[in-house]
């Protein structure tokens, strides 16, 4: 395994025809299990040397001569998506996300942590004024992931949410659907984050070690957002769901969901799963940060410490997400 981090810390964009090229005279680039993931070839698509990095916000620099509404100084942002088709089904109806053909920010091509970044500019997206550079970038891909679900599953004032996993993607999710006026419920196996998730709107914690209160919430919620990568007994999560309750996979546990059908049927419930968003998306939930405040909780490093941020990133130690800035 080879990590090849590019130092140079003013990091570009920069194209022909529809793509672009920027420079970033501030670089903000996060550290996300998603990188380590492709640090470690977890998924079988990295490409050595590697330079990870897929959610970055910079300014753009050169646009390609068919790239409109985007203009040098530009401050903007790249999430996981850097490039779909662009005339199958699911492009055609802006769910680029969903494109056989997507590519990745950094699969193939170098991520956020380059001094050289070029991406199509269907997929770059202009940071609102009120959202700092650094508290935005996670939004990129860690926020859409959840904000996609949430919004797409109807989420809404009568509607009790759980969010199982309060880190990374968790502390934003639990924003999110605090946002959408629902009644949230944040489970954790750390009972030291309560106090974080109720600032983040949280109206109920669960210590998810305590088995009995899960089992006290049968039938409770419309809608559970999973975001945590380790195996639970699921079918406790699925007894939780109301009737047409859904439990939705963000994150993705390594072993095999072994679900009873009988609860599904009985009940009508969906187990469903989400990837990240579409750009049409991000720029609904960037709009959507901006007038509810929603923004990640960060620990910030020199670009010259990415090493140390990986490794605390996996030693799961990181408050809530890592960004490698100047
Ligand atoms: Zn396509």
């Amino acid at each position: 395994m080879r990590l090849a981090l590019n130092y140079c810390l003013s990091s570009t964009i920069l194209g022909k025809s529809s793509r672009m090229r920027w420079r970033l005279p501030s670089p903000i680039a996060v550290f996300a299990a998603s990188d380590v993931h492709m640090v470690d070839n977890d998924w079988s698509i990295s490409q050595y040397p590697l330079i990870p990095g897929h959610e970055i916000v910079g300014k753009v620099t050169i646009t390609g001569s068919a790239v409109l509404g985007l203009n040098s100084g530009d401050r903007v942002g790249v999430g996981w998506q850097a490039n779909s088709c662009g005339h199958c089904e699911w492009c055609l109806q802006g769910e680029e996300n969903l494109c056989a053909d997507s590519q990745g920010t950094c699969v193939h091509r170098h991520g956020g942590y380059a001094d050289r970044v070029r991406v199509n500019a269907r997929f770059v997206v202009p940071i609102p004024e009120g959202l700092e550079s650094e508290r935005v970038a996670p939004l990129l891909c860690g926020g859409i992931t959840v904000y996609t679900p949430i919004r797409s599953h109807g989420v809404n004032p009568a509607s009790r949410v759980g969010i199982v996993g309060i880190g990374g993607l968790g502390h934003m999710a639990v924003q999110f659907a605090h946002a959408f006026g629902a009644e949230v419920t944040a489970f954790s196996t750390s009972p030291a984050k309560e106090a974080d998730a109720r600032s983040l709107g949280a109206d109920n914690f669960v210590n998810t070690r305590e088995t009995k209160t899960l089992k006290n919430l049968a039938g409770h919620f419309d809608f559970i957002l999973s975001t945590i990568e380790a195996d639970q007994d699921w079918s406790a999560y699925v007894a939780a769901l109301r009737p047409q309750g859904k439990l939705c996979f963000v994150g993705v546990p390594p072993g095999v969901l072994g679900l009873p059908a009988f609860p599904l049927v009985s009940g009508q419930k969906v187990v469903t799963g989400s990837p990240h968003g579409s750009p049409l998306m991000i720029r609904e939930m960037l709009r959507v940060a901006e007038r509810h405040k929603v923004q990640a909780i960060t620990e910030r490093f020199a670009m010259s410490k990415a090493n140390d941020a990986m490794n605390k990133v996996k030693k799961n130690k990181v408050r809530y997400r890592a960004v490698l800035a100047t």
